[in-house]
């Protein structure tokens, strides 16, 4: 066991550091909340293009497909130090190269792959995933949307709620039920939908962060889809759906966070006096400090657990579960201990002049609230490991 980078590895990061400090236009850092808004939408896709033209995207895909057959510790290092420098989600965790790729690689025909793979290794085509529904979303497998064979295409009905991104998206993978008298788990299908189809509606949801048209209600009436868009068997989505939701569970991109924020809130203690003192010196401040770089520490090397597992070719499950759980909850108790560490300033807007760190506490903070609900909830990450970790009965 060797808890080091390579220097191959170490020389990547410092070319992704560069990368971002020259490429990347600066206004797109720390920017979650305004990513996909018209001023910023432009930069992310010219950003999203760019990591593309590098290779680095699709660097874990095989090269057969347009990859390098790089392996997943340096693709999470990647991740880890887009994070770092405050990326938008729509750059760092983009469901094309990272969840849809994949499965297409793994489950997809011929037909999909030549098709489907080149934009997505190209960063042309923005993915969204649309799996929650009205009352199906821990129990993903209760899909109320149906998909029914009519010649060479499908015809889809039904609604899936809270998509994020799904406005900015050109694609959107779901799962329908394709068998109504079947058991649960044997009657869905797994389909890929291009999202400018007739009979597709959206219907913007206003959340917290204010990110109108962010997430969205995504409607489907009598919409065609072409048989060939089925990924993996007919009736067999379900295990398709798990493979891909497998792999967006690591929660490297809190750790990138974490650790830049914990980096400048060190800073900035040690620069603002307060009652005389610098606020390093007050024993409640610098022990939360400590605590946090511990928990930093855990939830990065149980990231890079979930990357080694890949890279020896086992299929971490529970272990990814764990690992989302650690990051998910630890940024929300890291912005909370740093908007306690930064007192009344803390909740100030980007836009205040007297806000700290320009805001971007206040916007992770609210943005923290949503890490332990979506990719599947805190309670759910906790069953998996019961069931799957320890072996114990399903609750
Ligand atoms: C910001 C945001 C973005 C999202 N983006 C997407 C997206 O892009 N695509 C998408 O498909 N979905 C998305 N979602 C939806 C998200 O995946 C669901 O909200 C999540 O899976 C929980 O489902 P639910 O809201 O229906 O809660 P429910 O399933 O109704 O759960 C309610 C509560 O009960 C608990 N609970 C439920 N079942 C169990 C159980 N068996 N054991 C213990 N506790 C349980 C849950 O943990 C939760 O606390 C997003 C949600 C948010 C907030």
């Amino acid at each position: 066991m060797d808890f080091r980078f390579s220097p191959e590895q170490q020389a990547f990061q410092n070319e992704v550091r560069d990368f971002i400090l020259t490429e990347v236009p600066q206004e797109l850092r720390w920017c979650e909340r305004t990513a996909f808004t018209d001023a910023l939408w432009p930069a992310v896709l010219e950003t999203r293009k760019k990591l593309a033209q590098k290779g680095w995207a699709t660097m874990h895909w095989p090269v057969e497909y347009g990859g390098q057959g790089a392996s997943h510790i340096a693709q999470t290092l990647l991740v880890e130090e887009l994070a770092y420098w405050g990326m938008p989600q729509a750059i760092t965790v983009d469901d094309g190269p990272n969840l849809i790729g994949p499965t297409i690689i793994r489950f997809g025909s011929d037909h999909l792959r030549k098709t489907l793979l080149p934009s997505i290794a190209s960063g042309e085509t923005y993915w969204c995933q649309g799996y929650t529904e009205p009352g199906s979303g821990s129990d993903l497998a209760a899909v109320r949307t149906t998909a029914v064979q009519d010649g060479n295409h499908y015809v889809i009905n039904g609604q899936k709620d809270f998509i994020s991104g799904a406005a900015r998206a050109d694609w959107i993978h779901i799962l329908a039920r394709t068998n109504p008298e079947a058991p649960r788990h044997r009657n869905l299908s797994y389909f890929v939908v291009d999202m400018r189809s007739p009979g597709i509606t959206l219907s913007p949801l206003d959340e917290a962060q204010g990110r109108s048209g962010m997430l969205n209600e995504v409607f489907f009436d009598n919409l065609r889809v072409p048989a060939e868009n089925l990924v993996g068997e007919r009736n067999e989505g379900w295990q398709v759906a798990m493979s891909t939701l497998n792999l967006e569970r690591s929660g490297i991109e809190n750790v990138g966070h974490a650790r830049s924020f914990l980096k400048d809130i060190v800073t900035y203690a040690r620069e603002t006096v307060h009652d005389g003192e610098s606020l390093l010196n007050i024993d409640r401040v610098s022990s939360k400090m400590a605590e946090m770089a511990v928990k930093i520490e855990a939830c990065r090397l149980a990231a890079y657990r979930v990357a080694w597992l890949r890279d020896k070719g086992l299929n971490p499950d529970y272990e990814s579960s764990m690992s989302k759980l650690l990051s998910s909850e630890m940024w929300q108790q890291f912005t909370d201990a740093v908007m306690q560490v930064l007192g009344h300033y803390g909740p100030l807007e980007s836009d205040s002049r007297y806000a700290p760190l320009k805001g971007r506490i206040e916007e992770a903070y609210i943005g923290s609230i949503f890490e332990t609900i979506y990719e599947g909830t805190s309670e759910i990450q906790r069953n998996v490991i019961a069931q799957r970790g320890l072996g114990l009965p399903r609750r």
